[in-house]
């Protein structure tokens, strides 16, 4: 038996009866890694305007030996480049990154919907399924603030702006969290579209919030640099919903209402 590269392969003790097209094992509330996620999902909702959303579920997102050793192959590449040299913890510097995308089935709706779908338009379940891929970069967006690379952001809200249900019947949105090398970023304020590489000496692309952004995002050049690791399925707040409601009706016919 090969070694076990990591607790989201499919290969390790723990991840019996998943298999190819079956990726996606929930997490208990207890789980450790759930606490870490919907922390900094509720810390990332940054967006004043947007509905305060809650938290439905968890999944893990499980991948083959084959597509998690590149990934821990670019890892160790970077953590031994100069600029991290004297990093201790954590020293490729990898992080927990949120990305939005399309999701042309009802994967993760419920536990029993946890089969990757086939539609190649299905970004969710291709990304799940083979990873980022920067020449898909761009393909929904014209716009690319940091040039062809995968992007990505600590700002939950953010990311949900990229998120888009085929059927719009649907009220759970899902996004995704990674596993992204940040390595030692190359910060800045200003646009740079025509990147294809992070300058010289750097890994990847932190776009800070100032002149020309208003949230932060990461952005990676290479595909080994991220893996999705994470699903989290979240929904408006009931509560928030029902307070909005009040509030408009408060507006409308400045009559207080009794609660
Ligand atoms: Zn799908």
């Amino acid at each position: 038996m090969s070694a076990i590269i990591d607790e989201f392969s499919l290969g390790h003790p723990d991840n019996k009866g998943y298999g190819k097209a079956r990726r996606l094992k929930p997490l208990s509330s207890g789980d450790e890694h759930f606490s870490t996620i919907e922390k900094l999902f509720y810390k990332g909702w940054k967006h004043p305007k947007k509905p305060k959303q809650k938290i439905h579920a968890i999944f893990k997102i499980l991948s083959s030996d084959s597509s998690l050793k590149p990934f821990h192959r670019y890892r160790a590449l970077v953590a031994s480049s100069p600029a991290l040299r004297n990093r201790t913890k954590n020293p490729a510097n990898e992080q927990l990154l949120f990305h939005g995308t399309n999701r042309f089935c009802r994967l993760a709706e419920d536990s029993s919907r946890v089969r990757l779908c086939s539609l190649s338009k299905c970004h969710l379940c291709s990304i799940i399924r083979n990873s980022f891929d920067v020449k898909k970069c761009g393909t929904k967006h014209k716009f690319r603030r940091f040039g062809t690379g995968i992007y990505t952001t600590t700002c939950s809200s953010k990311a949900d702006d990229y998120v888009l249900n085929d059927d719009e019947s649907s009220k759970l949105r899902v996004l995704l969290v990674n596993r992204v090398i940040v390595g030692n970023p190359h910060k800045r304020r200003q646009n740079a579209t025509a990147l294809t590489e992070p300058p010289c000496g750097h890994h990847s692309v932190v776009g800070e919030p100032g002149l020309d952004l208003n949230y932060a995002e990461t952005v990676v050049y290479d595909n080994d640099a991220i893996r999705p690791a994470f699903l989290i399925v979240y929904r408006e707040d009931a509560e928030e919903v029902k307070l909005n409601l009040k509030s408009l009706i408060i507006t409308l016919f400045k009559t207080p209402l009794a609660s």
